[in-house]
């Protein structure tokens, strides 16, 4: 078995390392390999951060306590999370993975470089997740032992109480989130800030840049409000800028660490950039952008006349401004005058919402916020998470752009006005007031929700939406999101994973059954299903049956019963299990039956892990047999097994409707490739001849016989992987919520060029 490296130079980074190096470290190596000015860094991979948890013991403990948390219970959040901290802080790095450390490190520099250590949170079957802001960064840190005990804490910061719960509301499996550190030379900047090469809001080609005094930290923290400067790619100018006033700054203390000086009356309101550093800014994200196919967030830095980049990450929130965001009023609002304008800020997650005013001064207030409210505070922190869920905005006196009130509105999809420099002293507790997440204006009063446009005048004005000949779907996991998956305009729904609503009950199905408690199950799952169905009216949601693997069973109220597998991957879970267990597929079809009952026919049922068309023969009897009308029930299979595309003309002929590539684990199954092992990560390779070939073989056959045929594993969102299905022929695509805009476009564009392939042929 080949040994993954435990430290890597960014020159050896290939974009593929994504799973070793985290998506901060692989774009860092990318950004290398293209020659941006990157300051020199080496990365402590994620094998070696799963090498310390197993070869110090703490592994099987620390999940255990994760598993059996309940993350939306404050107390036990905290303290679950503070003694995970404590047990990998307690135990020391194993020798092999320090001397390695130590000696890239030596290899930096002749005496010792100062370094800044970052980390850089993965997850392994969905690498580029944006748990951007959530790991610690240790800054100024100078010689062996600093460097080891910055690289041992920013492990610890994976299991930090924001971390763990931003983590299970978005559906991820602790035990598939890894961490790698970059270590990388310190710049002592003058000025640094971040860039977003396009507009994060509407997607528009001006790059925005902030700016401040000293380290960059003070503008990714929120701790200052930075300069803002515009600059229009078409025009390649400066087209607006917002000198604010800048009290502090950050900047390195002594041998270790940071300190915050004010800044002078004089540096507070002085421009941070001159127009020609803002050009030169915009022109090397640009650079980034056209490598990468999609606008970045960068954070740089310069000094004396050098610039650099410190890192680069997708920005994953562009809105189509076409759909006007679910609960937010529509956009027609904007041509009337909204009123009284109180406050203005920065427009950081877009949407208009109203509501009364709470000011929080500390965390211990947030009870006092209730559903709807309107946060208002000097700025947000990861104990005001909960609260930042329940109100419908939120505003802050400091930040910018990528400051943790912008970030989490913007997942959260609640409209956020940040950097407003006195919402907390102008407004007051109680007051009404109309938040513009996108104007990033203020209103007094409540503006009513506009009653929809007459078409005319607003309809000519709006872009186009793009229409793809392939479906472009979307997945979802959690019915929480289903909205926001809706607000995509996606085509329907692709895959929707059931595990994550049964995983979320904390008991298993055969508990249910024991506890003769089988009508909460069923309603559990009618509720949750029902709640996707609504979002997407008349569009189709594939519900795909459920496939646990035991291992992730085990650990539920109930969850002692699950067998012990040698290989839980290739053990029993899928269509196989439900079909060997009745009692549990039943609860699943009742569930379904009844909304079928209820007039939900855009519903169909996918069958996961088939290998054998007997067993979709099997489960549909089952289900004819407990009522069902298999003749009109949308019913079809995922791909996921190389026998399934052998013999993908005999599920045909037994009855499919459709067929969906589900990649995650047909490469693993293809190419004997563990998704979940580390070890061989390098070599799960998505386009390997022998993968592709198998989907262009089931894509033809299904194409003959006009079967419908899809992908909704993660390939799906990779545009590259896109462009050569729509290549192919398949019928649809189903992307994460995060990537619909990118690979909608990805869709059209290949569309359009086949079209003009072909006509030009034809001339
Ligand atoms: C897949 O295998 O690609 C898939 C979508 O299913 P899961 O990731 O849930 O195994
Ligand atoms: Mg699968």
């Amino acid at each position: 078995m080949k040994e993954m490296p435990n430290v890597l130079w960014l020159e050896e980074i290939k974009k593929e390392d994504i799973i070793s190096v985290g998506g901060k470290g692989a774009s860092l190596g990318e950004m290398t390999a293209i020659g941006l000015p990157v300051p020199k860094a080496f990365v402590v991979t994620a094998q070696a951060f799963r090498k310390f948890l197993v070869e110090t013991g703490i592994e099987d403990t620390l999940f255990r306590k994760l598993e059996r948390l309940d993350v939306d219970d404050n107390g036990a959040l905290e303290s679950v999370s503070r003694e995970v901290q404590d047990l990998v802080l307690s135990v020391g790095i194993p020798d092999q993975i320090k001397a390695e450390v130590v000696d890239t490190y030596a290899r930096m520099g002749a005496n010792g470089t100062v370094v800044a250590v970052r980390s850089s949170a993965t997850a392994e079957d969905l690498p580029e997740a944006s748990f951007a802001g959530q790991q610690e960064t240790f800054l100024n840190i100078l010689g062996d032992d600093a460097l080891l005990d910055a690289v041992q804490r920013c492990w610890a910061s994976l299991y930090g109480a924001r971390a763990i719960y931003y983590r299970s509301k978005q559906g991820f499996d602790d035990r598939s989130v890894n961490i790698a550190v970059v270590v990388q030379e310190l710049i002592r900047s003058e000025k640094s800030g971040v860039m977003f090469t396009s507009h994060p809001v509407t997607g528009e080609p001006l790059t925005i840049v902030e700016g401040s005094w000293g380290l960059g930290e003070a503008v990714v923290s929120g701790s200052v409000s930075p300069d803002n400067y515009v600059f229009d790619l078409r025009s390649e100018r400066v087209v607006d800028r917002l000198i604010a006033e800048k009290e502090i700054m950050i900047v390195p203390e002594g041998e270790h660490g940071t300190k915050i000086v004010e800044l002078s009356a004089k540096e507070r309101t002085a421009p941070v950039l001159t127009d020609a550093e803002v050009a030169r800014l915009a022109m090397l994200g640009k650079i980034a952008e056209d490598h990468y196919g999609i606008p970045q967030d960068i954070e740089w830095a310069i000094v004396a006349n050098d610039v650099f980049i410190l890192q680069s990450r997708p920005i994953t929130t562009i809105r189509r401004p076409d759909i006007p965001r679910a609960g937010a009023a529509a956009a027609g609002q904007q041509s009337s005058p909204l009123g009284v304008v109180l406050l203005e800020g920065q427009g950081a997650s877009p949407g208009i919402a109203s509501g009364r005013v709470v000011i929080v001064r500390d965390v211990k207030e947030t009870s006092a916020v209730k559903d709807g409210d309107i946060l208002v505070t000097k700025m947000t922190n990861p104990d005001m998470v909960p609260a930042m869920r329940r109100v419908s905005a939120i505003i802050t006196d400091e930040g910018g752009m990528t400051c943790h009130a912008a970030i989490v509105s913007r997942e959260l999809g609640t409209p956020a006005v940040v950097g407003t420099k006195k919402a907390t002293k102008i407004l007051t507790d109680g007051q009404i007031v109309t938040v513009d997440g996108e104007k990033g204006t203020i209103y007094e009063g409540a503006v009513e929700a506009p009653v929809a446009a007459p078409a005319a005048p607003t309809a000519a004005a709006a872009p186009a939406p793009v229409i793809t000949g392939t479906l472009v779907k979307v997945n979802v996991s959690l019915p929480e999101a289903a909205q926001r998956a809706a607000a995509t305009g996606a085509d329907g729904v692709g895959l929707l994973r059931i595990e994550h609503l049964i995983l979320g009950l904390s008991k298993t199905p055969g508990w249910y059954i024991e506890h003769d408690e089988e009508e909460a199950f069923i309603t559990e799952l009618y509720t949750g299903i029902k709640t996707v169905l609504d979002a997407f009216p008349g569009k189709p949601v594939w519900v795909r049956t459920l496939d646990a693997p035991t291992d992730e069973f085990r650990n539920m109220e109930g969850g002692e019963e699950e067998p012990l597998e040698h290989n839980p991957m290739l053990g029993w879970r899928g269509i196989r299990r439900d079909l060997q267990s009745p009692g549990q597929f039943r609860l699943q079809v009742e569930a379904f039956k009844r909304l079928w009952a209820a007039g939900y026919d855009n519903l169909g049922v996918m069958f996961p892990m088939v290998n054998h068309p007997r067993e979709f023969i099997k489960a549909r009897a089952m289900m004819a047999e407990w009522g069902v009308d298999v003749e009109t029930a949308t019913l079809g299979i995922m791909i996921e097994i190389p026998s399934s595309v052998v013999l993908v003309e005999d599920f045909i002929k037994a009855g499919i409707r459709f067929a969906s590539f589900g990649t995650n684990d047909l490469i693993q199954y293809t190419l004997a490739i563990d998704r979940n092992n580390e070890n061989v990560a390098d070599m799960y390779e998505p386009e390997h001849p022998a993968v592709l070939r198998l989907i262009d073989y089931a894509i033809q056959t299904c194409r003959k016989h006009r079967v419908e045929c899809s992908i909704c594993g993660q390939a799906g969102s990779d545009p590259k992987m896109v462009t050569w299905l729509v290549e192919h022929g398949i019928s649809s695509v189903s992307a994460n919520i995060d990537a619909i805009p990118r690979i909608r476009e990805t869709v059209a564009r290949k569309e359009q060029q086949i079209l003009l392939d072909a006509a030009r042929r034809n001339a």
